[in-house]
């Protein structure tokens, strides 16, 4: 059987067999009716008949899970035998429809009203498509969509994965992830990443992986090998070893010769933040707070907000918390702030630029982050994401000024803003280089898409040197302002040191990353951090930097990163 070679993005080497997640359900096409020689009373019991088996299996499935993943599995159980889906159903089962496409039909409405009265129960009409799609998949005798259930651990193959995946995803249960899409920064990316999973995504062919076929992932290298041998075998067990050893994060990141580069953490909610605190993070490089709201309608009101970043503030007394105001838009629509119809939306009103649609939300969240920050000690940084020009950046100065923040600062992932980077960073107090995004609009690469993954990685030379000019910008007469990187790009141990040498003054990264950053940053000094970062930039290609610069950092092979 053939391997495959995919982008390793999470390090990591394990065997295991594979799991393939389901394809999506198909929707039952439009007017279908019931087969000859079925009744409608035939047809309405089995539709009973298949709900209830989905209500159990999830049932099941959430006895056996906890925390959100838990609290997810028991509100969709619920929604697989609630009256108004299935009496709807029957509905249009006794006139003649298929039950599959009743309640198909009947889980449309229930979304819609339950959509329609907002809040709390809005955020229930997902479940309700869920539970639609198991039902189809049941009555169809297809695998149920989403995780796969397993009571033994498996390599998960899939062609991406959703946001919503992720609270279903049981990480002792899941060894590896392998990916036919997606890119270095997409979401199967940052998600195992943040679980500490070994991951290779954009391995084309993967899909044809038949369930139980036993691979050998190697999440630094990007390979999969079907059948592995003695060599994947021993290199399996090695990781164990190794993984131990970078299990700890002692809480300074520092080169070789003492030169401190703090090592913060990427977070989502007050949830992360702990974790990271508990990892060893030395503060808050990133919070996104989009994240807290990604399920929300309606605006959530000042006092809501406040609670939220408090909750992530108090993880860090004393410690640097940069906040992110809104960054809605593109792969994580607000539908309070973005229009989904637009054509280009990650070329649309995204980030910074929704003050423009939708004014007061952004002066509304920094009075919440004050709010929040006078009831609590740690040392807040408040970033605008998205910006693109001087006047943005000063515009937003003066709105964090007029809320009485004092540290505002820009993302610079926009690559005008790495360009202007000088007039930019006259207007803030510091800069955070946003390596996802500052990579697909350099490219022009879409960061979701698997195909143009190798245009999508930040070791293009044409990258590093807007993260140059960006440091540059910053230190240019009269600035001399700190820039960090708080993109994916951080959390790649060979990268980390490029930034490093090429000026970036903290990295940020998911918690998860701190330890293998550090362990690799303190074998190096400063001065051979800046040799490597000339020899990046230097290079013709991506793969050339990022080999040259491996090859120089044998540590990398000795740790399995
Ligand atoms: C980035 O673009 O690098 C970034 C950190 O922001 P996000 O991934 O949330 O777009
Ligand atoms: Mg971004």
């Amino acid at each position: 059987m053939q391997n495959f070679q995919g982008v390793g993005v999470s390090p990591g080497r394990v065997i295991g067999p594979v799991r393939q997640m389901p394809k999506p359900v198909s929707e039952p096409p439009s007017g279908e009716q019931l087969s000859s020689g079925t009744t409608a009373e035939e047809a309405t019991a089995e539709l009973k008949q298949a709900a209830s088996a989905v209500h159990d299996e999830l049932k099941a499935r959430a006895e056996r899970a906890s925390g959100d993943g838990k609290a997810v599995l028991e509100a969709t159980a619920l929604m697989a035998k609630d009256t108004m889906l299935l009496k709807g159903a029957a509905k249009l089962i006794a006139k003649g429809t298929s039950n599959q496409r009743a309640v198909w039909e009947s889980a449309a409405s229930v979304a819609e009203m339950l959509h329609n009265l907002g809040g709390y129960m809005a955020e229930r009409a997902t479940d309700v498509l869920d539970v639609r799609s198991r039902i189809v998949a049941q009555l169809r005798g297809q695998a149920a969509p989403g995780i796969p259930a397993s009571s033994t651990p498996f390599v998960l193959v899939a062609e991406d994965l959703a946001p919503a995946d992720t609270a279903t995803l049981d990480p002792g249960l899941v060894l590896a992830l392998v990916t036919s899409g997606g890119g270095p920064q997409s979401h199967t990316a940052i998600i195992a990443r943040s679980l500490g999973l070994p991951a290779v995504v954009a391995a084309r062919g993967v899909d044809d992986l038949p369930d139980g076929a036993e691979v050998y992932v190697d999440g630094a290298a990007g390979a999969v090998v079907v059948e592995p041998g003695e060599t994947e075998r021993a290199a399996a067990v090695a990781w164990t070893e190794t993984a131990s050893l970078l299990a700890d994060f002692d809480g300074q990141g520092t080169t070789a010769d003492g030169h401190l580069v703090p090592l913060l953490a990427n977070v989502g909610g007050a949830k992360d933040a702990v974790a990271a605190a508990g990892l060893g993070a030395e503060g808050i490089g990133l919070f996104r707070t989009e994240f807290c709201f990604l399920e929300r309608d309606s605006e959530p009101s000042v006092d809501e907000q406040a609670d939220a970043y408090l909750g992530v503030f108090a993880a860090f007394p004393g410690k640097k918390v940069v906040l992110r105001t809104l960054d809605a838009g593109a792969d994580k629509p607000l539908p309070f702030l973005t229009d989904a119809t637009e054509p280009n939306p990650a070329l649309g009103v995204r980030g910074y630029r929704t003050d423009l649609t939708s004014p007061g939300v952004l002066k509304r969240q920094l009075e919440a982050i004050a709010l929040a920050e006078q009831q609590s000690e740690a040392d807040v940084w408040v970033m605008a994401p998205m910006i693109s020009t001087a006047d943005e950046a000063a515009d937003f100065s003066s709105m964090c000024a007029e809320a009485g923040l004092k540290t505002p600062g820009v993302m610079v992932e926009v690559p005008s803003a790495a360009l202007t980077a000088d007039t930019i960073l006259s207007e803030v107090s510091f800069a955070s280089l946003g390596t996802n995004d500052l990579t697909q609009y350099a490219m022009a690469a879409d960061r979701q898409l698997g195909p143009l993954a190798a245009l999508n990685t930040p070791w293009q030379p044409a990258v590093l040197r807007l993260v140059r000019l960006s440091v540059e910008g910053a230190a240019a007469e009269g600035n001399s302002k700190p820039v960090g990187v708080c993109g994916e790009a951080a959390a790649d141990p060979a990268l980390a040191v490029v930034l490093v040498g090429l000026g970036v003054s903290t990295l940020s990264m998911t918690a998860r990353s701190l330890a293998a950053v550090a362990a690799v940053l303190k074998t190096v000094t400063l001065d051979q951090a800046q040799e490597l970062a000339q020899l990046a930039l230097a290079a013709r290609t991506a793969d050339e930097a990022r080999s040259r610069v491996r090859e120089k950092l044998p540590v990398l092979e000795e740790l399995g990163l």
